[in-house]
């Protein structure tokens, strides 16, 4: 008592004296998340089970399954946990369902009617309404898909609790009215890097520049064990997470759906910013998220809390965790805490305030429990909307304009058969014709053009037919282009254009892109796909995937016999890359025809691979085989080495033997832990083995044990100072060597630096291209003395803003988006001269069918994406294997937003792919990311190539 009087007595003293170092520790008061009873006594806090009060420390894995395993053993009538699928690094993933006892009796009961809910054509009028009279809503809260984003996974466990324990009026009433699930963490091997890391250092210091905010390149829990972006990946569903997680939503079918994510300068909540997927109802996704948005606020203003709407969270990539479910028919949303994650225990805002973790966590949980209290109010309205949204869906499919997806199995049946899984995973009915069948007015994915044409398709084509509930999904995956909202791009091109009329020094306008604006499934895996206004009746086969966890419907490959001469790879599957890896890898002797090959009767293009029985042991009979199947490669058994007709036959010069590729990925600063992942998951996948370095143990390694070194995407010019002229010349001598050097985009930029000259390439619009110009034509002239190579600049936002901003890079929106790069512009371009960057679009590239570099593609072009301003100028003195047409006759424009007078313009005879001589060795550069998110499959055997054929460059 005496204490408590002397305090506020002390403390107005200390006011006075240190009124500045008292304002600058002023943190958000502390939350009471017991406030909300009377509780079960039976049911344990976390506190009780964790030692600490929620908000204190960062809990890990185990220890959050040892809080919900005890709350739910504690209060069986409301909970039951279900495990969903372990991760890459074997942690099992959880969704813990709680409702009221009578509902959590008859879960299945519950899950089987709104499940006909979701399919109006196997229901009448009537039932549907009988269902949305009596059946509860289910909602979706899923937490953490970026591990880093520590609040989330905290607030978790405290919503557990609440809706286990709590007697309250209003949590009795969200249990009677609601099946909640929720997703305990979407990507625990993030978190657990993350968590495992800030507790061994940090001292809960706010300072912005303290080490405990400074995640080092290894940890970054935001990705999960392949550094993959998990709210990116629904667009494709390539990591085990998202499967899991699909796997179990469909089963559910959920009406109200959060992702639970951290952490902006003020907490975010709906309704979302432009653009918002086309696809989906506007009107009515607009009018839930205003409702869920206007009942967030209140309760938001009620604690006086800060939080924004739109700005930039918006709902058009449809692999979000948001748009994904909403393009489902529930109502998608977004919710960002504002403290934890690289914020940690505390944080120092820019007017030195402080925000905490305990904070965080406490505005999460206020939203999570006001989204279900809202959804409760509204059940019967959400789940009639839900109805609608799917019966309207298949209405639409029936009467619209694009009726029907065919995918054509081609010459790489397990491409096409790995984007139909993609389809099933995400629960869109696809079925396999059983006979030849016709469409009278079909559009071709690749054509230059619009106007539709009669095309008969082959049986065993696959069908997307629209009429379907999951149609609203299966457009927005699979249509060529998605529009983007006018308005939005009108807004876009006047920032563009005030951006053009801005000074060198001034700081640019920023554009309201939040990722890719082009994504269409069939462009980037490659396949051959038609769209048709037309839905004749066909005889077809529906397909489900065969249950298991990598289950997939593609073809097993083989072996049409046992060779006596040699076995024949064609090259034109993802699958024979893989297969010939694998056998180089084994040390098998392979060679390639570098020539139209006869062989067996019959021709092969150039880059099939040749095994020859002389030249193998004995097991290559039994390991081609298996490995065929296991791959999905095609190989065929030839008996003869005669050649029928044409120059090469088995025994040719110009079949050439290939090496084994010892294979080194940079895994260090300043690589982009995305695109290393999607390399790392692609190489795994394909079974090719490397191995990571970091740049000082590359400078250590004995290199010539190695034959390729990769460099992911990167800063250039933190490429350039972790290796330093010491290790570019290191490089240079290796490449002379024999090695081949691949860069991939930034790593790409790094090469042509002037100092660094890896390539004879420079990028368009950079100061050293323009100087360069200037030499060519001042020919006469002496030459200027070089001076040192500008690093390329950074963002003018990085630049200018305050260390809060800058962290902010590391916010859904500005890290998750792989950087929007800024051009490296020179200070004196001309304006039109400097490419704009692009958000992400599909572009028409065209190959050179004469260098092993482009072996696998034997077709005029290929749809590739741009995302960034990295345009290069072709090499001078290598080989431009890949390159966007000089000849304005072609359009190189394909989908996706792009710069009107300057993409296009300055894209034009720019170089994609190059292949520069170096000595004995090669310098290869891609332009982008030939392995983008791991779903853009119409790249990888152009990328392979790079390593596969490194003999015959
Ligand atoms: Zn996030």
């Amino acid at each position: 008592m005496k204490r408590a009087r002397i305090l506020p007595i002390l403390l107005a003293f200390v006011c006075v004296l240190w009124p500045s170092v008292v304002r600058s520790q002023r943190a958000d008061p502390p939350f009471d998340f017991y406030a909300r009873g009377p509780y079960r006594e039976s049911i344990p806090r976390p506190r009780q089970i964790l030692g600490y009060d929620v908000g204190d420390f960062h809990t890990n894995y185990a220890m959050m399954e040892r809080v919900i395993g005890a709350i739910a053993a504690a209060a069986p009538d409301r909970v039951r946990v279900l495990d969903i699928g372990l991760t890459n690094e074997h942690r099992m993933m959880h969704l813990v369902v709680i409702s009221a006892p009578e509902n959590i009796a008859q879960l299945e009961r519950i899950k089987a009617d709104i499940a006909r809910l979701a399919d109006p054509r196997k229901i009448s009028r009537e039932e549907a309404e009988r269902i949305i009279a009596t059946r509860p809503a289910i909602v979706w809260l899923a937490y953490t898909i970026h591990g880093n984003e520590s609040a989330s996974f905290e607030a978790m466990m405290q919503v557990v609790y609440q809706l286990a324990a709590s007697n309250e009026p209003a949590t009795l009433d969200i249990l009677r009215n609601l099946v909640v699930l929720i997703v305990t963490g979407e990507n625990p091997d993030g978190h657990e890097r993350f968590v495992t890391w800030y507790n061994s250092v940090a001292i809960g210091d706010p300072e912005p520049t303290a080490a405990e905010h400074r995640e080092p390149w290894s940890v970054w829990g935001r990705v999960n064990h392949y550094r993959f972006d998990l709210n990116r990946d629904n667009l494709a569903s390539t990591q085990i997470e998202t499967r899991h997680l699909q796997r179990a939503y469909l089963e559910w079918n959920p009406q109200v759906v959060v992702d639970h994510h951290g952490q902006p300068s003020q907490f975010f909540f709906p309704p979302a910013a432009l653009p918002i997927n086309p696809n989906l109802p506007t009107e009515q996704v607009g009018k839930w998220l205003t409702m869920f948005g206007r009942a967030n606020a209140s309760a938001f203003d009620a604690q006086r809390w800060d939080y924004y709407v739109r700005d930039v969270f918006d709902l058009f990539y449809p692999g979000y965790w948001d748009s994904w479910p909403s393009l489902n028919g529930a109502i998608g949303m977004t919710y960002e805490t504002d403290g934890g994650g690289w914020k940690g225990l505390r944080w120092k805002r820019d007017d030195e305030t402080i925000v905490t973790l305990r904070s965080a966590i406490a505005k999460h949980f206020i939203a999570s429990m006001m989204t279900l209290e809202t959804t409760a109010r509204h059940r019967e309205a959400r789940l009639r909307d839900y109805y609608e949204f799917r019966r309207s869906a298949i209405e639409e499919g029936k009467t619209g304009p694009m009726r029907r997806f065919v995918i054509l199995p081609g010459n790489d049946p397990g491409r096409a058969a790995e984007l139909v899984d993609v389809l099933l995973r995400a629960g869109i009915e696809v079925a396999r014709a059983d006979e030849p069948f016709r469409a009278t007015r079909a559009h071709a994915y690749a054509a230059d053009g619009d106007a539709p044409m009669t095309k008969q398709f082959p049986a065993g084509a696959y069908i997307v037919d629209l009429a379907q509930p999951q149609k609203r999904l299966a457009k927005a995956l699979l249509e060529p282009e998605t529009p983007l909202d006018r308005a939005f791009v009108a807004e876009q091109l006047a920032r563009f254009r005030r951006n053009e009329r801005r000074g060198k020094n001034a700081p640019k306008e920023e554009y309201g892109f939040y990722d890719i604006t082009a994504w269409s499934l069939p462009l980037a895996f490659g396949v051959e796909a038609y769209w048709t206004e037309d839905a004749a009746p066909v005889a077809s086969t529906p397909l489900a995937l065969p249950r298991g966890e990598e289950s997939s419907i593609a073809p097993a490959g083989s072996v049409t016999g046992r060779a006596s001469v040699a076995y024949l790879i064609p090259y034109e599957s993802n699958g024979a890359a893989s297969l010939i890896a694998r056998l180089l890898q084994e040390d098998y002797k392979l060679a390639v025809a570098t020539r139209t090959l006869n062989a067996g009767g019959r021709d092969w293009p150039r880059g099939t691979v040749v095994v020859r029985v002389s030249r193998n042991p004995d097991s290559i009979h039994e390991r081609i085989a298996q490995l065929a199947r296991e791959t999905g490669a095609q190989v065929y058994a030839v008996n003869s080495g005669f050649a029928e007709n044409g120059d090469t036959g088995i025994g040719s010069e110009t079949v050439v033997s290939l090496k084994r590729p010892r294979i080194v990925v940079i895994a260090d600063e300043p690589v982009n832990q995305t695109s290393y992942g999607a390399l790392w998951w692609t190489l795994d996948r394909y079974g090719v083995e490397f191995t990571p370095m970091t740049i000082d143990g590359l400078k250590r390694a004995e290199l010539d044990r190695y034959n390729v070194i990769i460099l992911p995407d990167g800063s250039p010019s933190r490429y350039f100072a972790a290796f330093g002229r010491d290790g570019v010349e290191m490089l240079r001598g290796w490449a002379q060597r024999g090695g081949t050097l691949v860069c991939i985009k930034g790593a790409a930029v790094f090469a042509a630096l002037k100092d660094v000259n890896l390539t004879s390439s420079r990028l368009v619009g950079s100061e050293e291209e323009e100087r360069e110009e200037e030499e060519e034509e001042a020919e006469e002239k002496p030459q200027p003395t070089p001076t040192p190579a500008e690093a390329p600049k950074k963002p003018a936002k990085t630049q200018t803003a305050s260390a809060e901003q800058g962290r902010a890079e590391q916010t859904e929106k500005m890290e998750g988006a792989p950087p929007i790069l800024p051009p490296i512009a020179s200070p004196s371009a001309k304006p039109g001269r400097v490419p704009e960057a692009v958000p992400g679009a599909i572009m028409r590239a065209t190959i050179d069918r004469t260098t092993p570099l482009t072996y696998g593609y034997e077709m005029d072009t290929l749809p590739v994406l741009i995302e960034s301003a990295y345009f290069f100028r072709p090499s001078k003195g290598g080989v431009n294997a890949v390159i966007f047409s000089p000849d304005e006759k072609q359009r190189l424009h394909v989908a996706g937003f792009i710069w009107p007078d300057n993409t296009e313009k300055l894209l034009r005879g720019a170089a994609y792919v190059i292949d520069e001589p170096t000595g004995r060795g090669h310098v290869i550069l891609y332009a982008e990311d030939p392995n983008f998110r791991g779903f853009w499959r119409a790249t990888t055997r152009l990328f392979f190539n790079s390593f596969l054929f490194q003999a015959v460059l």
